[in-house]
């Protein structure tokens, strides 16, 4: 059997596994971040709708500049985000993946570098791998939050041309304050200037404010969010950046052209209509992570600030053999490599507290 190191694979690529969570057929899965309650039947319906008239012009190509799209995106933004922004500011992808992608491909690259604060969101440093650029791994303090000096000190030495700033961070779930994106991005720009990629993926599911307003007089800010998580449509595959017009020309130079499909764009808009429903959940999922936060708390665990849709707990002398035996109790939580601690998504009341029982359970035999 020829396997991918048999064939003349790019270095960088030989020995590795392709990223990804087990999807495991689990009767409680809480281990990908995603909301747990289905479309509802009315979108579902406006759905069908837009998709069935988008169907009939399928023999030509979509929108390229995906411009009703972004229109409403910048709208949402606008609404929510305390800082008016237009179409040109605002640009879509595939997911936030593939905005990142983008935003290496056009930042990044061969000879160049990205910095990221870790334990982070494991994909900026793939996706700087996939890209050709070089990854430098910046340290956090204990409670992971940033270090501040220590990461202006980084980024002096190491003049990085990327630098990631995650926020709430994954897989901990803690925001980084305002004035810690304000350092590292002026020690950014006196170490190179470089462009400093704010991902907010769950900053709807935060306590504080998302950082848009911080866009203002910084054009070598960018803050990518998603559709996959308070949208609550991680299979729709829809992110997007909000930038100075600036770096939405500036990506288009790498993107593929027509790389949202007509349906993508039609089924993106038809949840777009529905934003104050989806948005409903989010009120609901961040009741539910506060309570797991104050219930693992109260069974013993230790649990690092959540302003996500998900939370930190642990610690335990081998977190890979925790995650089993939850497992073992049918909830499938995610093991993110950081020693000593689990990962677990809010899902519905129901799904908690089968995780709480099984946690409750484990701690006795864990003691
Ligand atoms: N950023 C962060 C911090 C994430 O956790 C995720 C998904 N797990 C993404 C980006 C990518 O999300 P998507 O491609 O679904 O938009």
């Amino acid at each position: 059997m020829t396997r991918i190191d048999d064939l003349p694979v790019r270095d960088e690529l030989r020995g590795k596994s392709p990223y990804g969570a087990p999807q495991l057929d689990v009767p409680v899965r809480l281990n990908t971040n995603e909301n747990p309650y289905p479309l509802p039947e009315p979108l579902v319906e406006r759905i069908a709708e837009r998709v069935r008239e988008a169907a009939r012009d399928l023999n030509r190509y979509p929108d390229r500049d995906a411009v009703q799209l972004r229109t409403e995106l910048a709208a949402y933004l606008t609404k929510t985000g305390k800082y008016p922004l237009g179409l040109e500011n605002v640009w879509a992808a595939n997911g936030s993946n593939e905005v990142i992608q983008q935003l290496l491909q056009t930042f990044g690259g061969p000879g160049r570098t990205a910095i990221g604060f870790e334990p982070s969101y494991s994909m900026h440093a793939l996706i700087a791998r996939g890209t050709g650029t070089g990854w430098i791994s910046g340290p956090r303090n204990e409670d992971f939050t940033i270090d501040v000096a220590a990461a202006v000190e980084a980024i002096a030495e190491h003049k990085p041309d990327v630098v990631f700033i995650t926020t709430p961070n994954n897989p901990t779930g803690n925001a980084v304050p305002p004035q810690t994106v304000l350092a590292l991005f002026e020690a950014a720009q006196a170490a190179k200037p470089s462009m400093v990629i704010v991902d907010e993926a769950y900053i709807e599911f935060s306590h504080g404010d998302s950082l848009l307003p911080l866009l203002a007089g910084r054009p070598n800010l960018v803050i990518s969010r998603t559709m996959s998580k308070a949208f609550g449509a991680a299979g729709l595959r829809l992110g997007y950046l909000a930038a100075d017009p600036a770096v939405v020309d500036a990506v288009q130079l790498v993107r593929l052209p027509y790389h949202l499909s007509a349906i993508t764009q039609a089924t993106a808009l038809a949840a777009l209509e529905h934003t104050d429903t989806l948005l409903g959940y989010v009120e609901q999922l961040k009741a539910e992570r506060d309570r797991l936060v104050a219930e693992l708390r109260a069974i013993g665990y230790q649990v690092t600030e959540s302003d996500a849709n998900f939370v930190q707990f642990g610690r335990f002398a081998d977190a890979h053999e925790v995650w089993r035996k939850i497992l073992d109790r049918g909830v499938l939580v995610r093991d993110n490599g950081v020693p000593g601690w689990l990962r677990v998504s809010a899902g519905t009341p129901e799904e908690n507290d089968a995780f709480l029982d099984a946690v409750r359970e484990l701690k006795k035999e864990l003691e």
